[in-house]
């Protein structure tokens, strides 16, 4: 039995079908020996033209992708990175394993990426990059940081994990910075199950970040096993690119899943007292995560709408924590606006084929919560 009105509502999950099942049946029977990089090859060059970037390495996560990222730009030990509070660790971890510091600054509070006037004044002679999450397929102010590291020297890092489907002004996200990381893990809008990808137009950070992603092995090295420098073993394997494959030939269906989920909610709450994730002029958003944050002014108790999320069956996420909250990071009580939102903001579930009737469930919990005489 499979009631709609108990069934579980699960926060995010995949859209797979015959065609990523076919390829993926078709990798796993054909896809070894001579063809054992096939769909690779193809899942790169349909992301590379996805994307309307030059380069593309498809890797075992987005936080491989990072990583060999920013080795590739040559960050180590004493040198800094600029990035939001209000942060998925998997952003910060690569920084600290290149031996590098994270420097957190506050976001701003429509759309909970970097302020830039933070991120100007946390720069000093030894930051080598600016770090920009585009969160829950908000975008950054790229003209804006990229103005600013142009006038210190410093590039602009795009982790568009979550912003496939977002366009800043003609640009997909993930295309403008020095080098861009996506993610393929299972809750994202595109999923291999754990994958994700570097991308870049810089020819010779390709280079390096290729040479990096393959051991340190060169291309075009004659010698077999023949490392030029130690590098990374981050790659994607056949079998998921292949159902990569399948994904991407969907990437517009899928995209328009996470926005008819999010036009639904914000349309059925626009009445509450709450924001969800902005759509300034000129940008799209992917929407990969619908979210709402409730306003200052009002009291909101999130433990009790985690409560009636669970009572109903409901799966519920909350927003990330500032990551100076966490054991591992120096305190950082002065950004208000990242403690506010972590207190204040949840994630709605939202899943491509969501139904009418499950968005309804959810609906009803957070109106219950912010409506309490309706
Ligand atoms: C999911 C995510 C990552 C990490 O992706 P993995 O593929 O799990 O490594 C990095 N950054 C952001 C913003 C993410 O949402």
């Amino acid at each position: 039995m499979n009631d709609v009105a108990t069934s579980r509502i699960y926060y995010t999950k995949p859209s797979i079908t015959t065609l990523e099942i076919g390829y993926a049946t078709d990798a796993a029977s054909n896809g070894w020996g001579e063809r054992c990089y096939d769909y690779i090859h193809r899942f790169e060059a349909m992301f590379r033209q996805h994307l309307g970037v030059k380069h593309a390495i498809a890797t075992s996560s987005a936080t491989g992708a990072l990583h060999i990222g920013m080795a590739a730009m040559g960050i180590s030990v004493g040198d800094e990175v600029v990035l939001g509070d209000i942060n998925w660790i998997a952003s910060a971890a690569p920084i600290i394993h290149l031996g590098a510091k994270p420097v957190l600054v506050d976001v701003l509070a429509d759309s909970w990426c970097l302020d830039p006037a933070a991120v100007e004044a946390a720069i000093t002679p030894r930051t080598k990059a600016i770090l920009a999450v585009h969160l829950y397929g908000n975008l950054c102010e790229l003209d804006t940081l990229r103005e600013i590291g142009r006038r210190h020297g410093v590039p602009v890092i795009e982790d568009a994990a979550e912003a496939i489907g977002s366009v800043w002004h003609g640009h997909r996200a993930g295309s403008m910075g020095i080098f861009g990381a996506f993610s393929f893990h299972g809750t994202k809008t595109v999923t291999t199950g754990e994958g994700g990808i570097f991308v870049t137009n810089d020819d010779t950070l390709y280079e390096k970040a290729l040479t990096l992603s393959n051991h340190g092995r060169a291309r075009g090295e004659a010698r077999q096993f023949w490392p030029e420098t130690i590098g990374f073993k981050y790659k994607m394997s056949n079998l998921q690119a292949a159902i990569g494959c399948g994904q991407i030939e969907r990437i517009e269906e899928l995209i328009a899943g996470k926005r008819r989920v999010y036009e639904y909610y914000h349309n059925a709450l626009r009445n509450l007292p709450l924001r969800m994730n902005p759509e300034a002029p000129g940008t799209i958003n992917g929407y990969w995560m619908p979210t709402i944050v409730v306003d200052d002014n009002v009291s909101f108790d999130r433990a009790a709408l985690l409560d009636a999320f669970k009572a109903d069956n409901i799966d519920g996420r909350v927003f990330f924590w500032p990551l100076s909250s966490l054991p591992s990071f120096k305190p950082h009580p002065e950004h208000v606006v990242s403690h506010s939102l972590s207190d204040r903001a949840m994630n709605l579930p939202s899943y491509h084929d969501m139904t009418d009737e499950e968005q309804d469930r959810v609906i009803a919990c957070v109106r219950r919560l912010l409506v309490p005489e309706s």
